[in-house]
């Protein structure tokens, strides 16, 4: 069946959304008018996913929706900011209701669970791509970023890592799980989290923050280089699932922890003086953030450290999580 772009949008994305107060013009005019409350600063962030490269055939259409949307909230967490609206381009290959349902299924949900509302949007025909725009809230002044880490501070992470990795590495066969823990790993994969009531809860308590999208060591990278600082990691700290402990060797386990992405965790560090403040934030936190080691003063140099001995990641195995994983931070530089 043909149909339009107005038909597109008023059939999947015009109904059944949060409504939030603060939306003057929504979805159905050239733009969105939208109302910021005083002495607050506005956050955008942006994440784009096509198939073939963040995801492939066999992705549930659900968790296309789900994950286009959590990928920018996870960013908003990173940047201590409340979600408030998003907008969604949307470039489909062809006219797929069956599709469409399961992909407006995931985004509405989320959506709902965040009190985000979609207030614009663009359709367009090719190859299957997506597009959204989050803008989220923050107290003037007070967005969390990647430049305050300094010697000292404690380095902490929001859940455990490598599980995503791991997840689509069994997916392309590289290793065998059992359908329990497949299952448990593809909803991390496919349905991530992004901590968005932590990252709310870091404000003026973390010295920085970062989400973690492309691997723990990467996105630190991140971190050590706009704050001029290096890192001690203890690996043997690192906050790992029951599946990822049972279904690799403790090196493996070691490595997906440290180089695989797309768990949407925060990493973030807290000052010693702020140590006594953030135990009581998180004290009563579903999830409690771990930590895993400490800022030092060897600009961008990570040590990694195994029961207090130096450790080194070794090269010989063989990760297949990239195929489908977004590019590297190196091939893809966050504008
Ligand atoms: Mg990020």
């Amino acid at each position: 069946m043909a149909i339009g772009e107005f038909d597109l949008i008023a059939t999947y994305f015009t109904h059944r959304y949060p409504q939030r107060d603060d939306v003057d013009i929504g979805v159905g005019d050239d733009g969105a008018v939208l109302k910021i409350p005083p002495n607050s600063e506005l956050v955008v962030v942006t994440d784009t996913m096509v198939e073939g490269v963040h995801f492939d055939q066999q992705t549930p259409a659900r968790a296309i929706g789900h994950k286009i949307v959590a990928v920018n909230l996870s960013d908003l967490a990173a940047m201590g900011a409340e979600p408030a609206w998003i907008s969604l381009a949307l470039t489909l290959p062809t006219v797929d209701h069956d599709w469409l349902t399961g992909f407006t299924h995931g985004l509405r949900e989320i959506c709902d669970y965040y009190q985000c509302q979609l207030v614009g949007g663009d359709t367009t025909r090719g190859p299957l791509t997506i597009t959204v725009t989050a803008h989220g809230l923050v107290p003037t002044g007070k967005a969390l970023r990647r430049n305050g880490a300094k010697p000292g501070d404690w380095i902490y992470v929001s859940g455990t890592l490598g599980d995503a990795g791991l997840a689509l590495a069994a997916s392309q066969q590289q290793h065998k799980l059992s359908p329990d823990y497949q299952r448990r790993l593809n909803e991390r994969l496919f349905f991530p989290s992004p901590r968005v009531a932590l990252g709310q809860s870091l404000r003026g308590i973390a010295s920085s923050a970062i989400d973690v999208s492309d691997g723990l060591l990467a996105d630190l990278g991140h971190i050590l280089s706009a704050s001029q600082v290096g890192a001690r990691i203890d690996v043997d700290e690192l906050p790992l699932s029951l599946a990822l402990t049972e279904s690799l060797s403790e090196t493996d386990a070691y490595k997906y922890a440290l180089t695989s992405g797309d768990d949407y965790e925060l990493l973030f560090t807290v000052p010693e003086a702020q140590r006594g403040l953030f135990d009581t934030v998180i004290a009563h936190a579903a999830h409690k953030p771990v930590c895993i080691g400490r800022v030092t003063n060897e600009v961008e140099v990570v040590q990694l450290l195994y029961a207090g001995e130096p450790w080194s990641m070794p090269t010989d195995v063989a990760l297949g999580f990239d195929h489908f994983k977004k590019p590297t931070s190196e091939t893809e530089p966050e504008l």
